[in-house]
């Protein structure tokens, strides 16, 4: 299978090429299409599988029509941990470099009101742990009312550090229109029932 043949447009094709991608992994092979095809996704995979490209990929190519507007991203990826989230955010740039998508992260050790400045101009792409996320809606300073795709990426982590009374809650804020991409490495109890009551329909995809 090559990236030409999933569905991918030619813009992010030549990122690919330039990032010096041959072929996709097996999770890409498999979530890419259905992603494309807008259902919702469960992959359960480790990292080091290209889960990052399996859901970013995708997204770009979504977000590349349309316009975002002030304090209401069109999509949000939830991610454990401040270092997980800037290397989500570094593959947005890598395979996004020919789409002129406006990003931002929301994580701690960031100053408030660099981070709501970019949030006044509109963002695409919103990229966030959970707590900080939650900090800037409490403030005003965000709305979730406009988010076609979200991301859980590692939420077995998540579970770990606490974060899913956060993920419920942001779950809640988002339309049921949205598009939901769900990664974890296991499937625990309680990971199973998040997905049971947000997902509607998922590819399952393991590997
Ligand atoms: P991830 O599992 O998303 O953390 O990705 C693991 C590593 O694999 C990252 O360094 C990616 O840059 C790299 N990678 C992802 N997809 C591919 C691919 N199709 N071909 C070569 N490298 C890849």
């Amino acid at each position: 299978m090559r990236f030409e043949d999933l569905g991918l447009e030619p813009k992010i094709l030549k990122a690919l090429t330039e990032a010096g991608y041959e072929s996709p992994t097996p999770i890409q092979e498999k979530a890419i299409p259905e992603a494309l095809a807008g259902k919702d996704v469960l992959g359960i995979a480790q990292t080091g599988t290209g889960k990052t490209a399996g859901f970013t990929l995708p997204m770009i190519h979504r977000l590349s029509k349309g316009r975002s507007k002030a304090r209401m991203p069109r999509s949000l990826v939830l991610c454990p941990t401040r270092e997980l989230a800037a290397q989500v955010s570094e593959s947005f740039e890598k395979y996004g470099k020919y789409h002129k998508l406006s990003m931002a992260l929301l994580i701690g050790g960031v100053s408030f009101a660099e981070q709501d400045m970019k949030l006044t101009r509109g963002v695409d792409v919103l990229i966030a742990t959970p707590g900080r996320l939650l900090d800037h809606f409490e403030r005003g300073k965000l709305l979730l009312t406009g988010v076609e795709v979200m991301v859980v990426d590692e939420a077995d982590r998540m579970l770990d550090m606490g974060f899913i009374p956060d993920i419920e809650k942001i779950f809640k804020l988002t339309p049921f229109t949205r598009q939901t991409l769900f990664f974890s490495a296991t499937m625990p109890a309680e990971i199973q029932r998040i997905t049971d009551q947000f997902l509607s329909a998922p590819a399952r995809i393991e590997v």
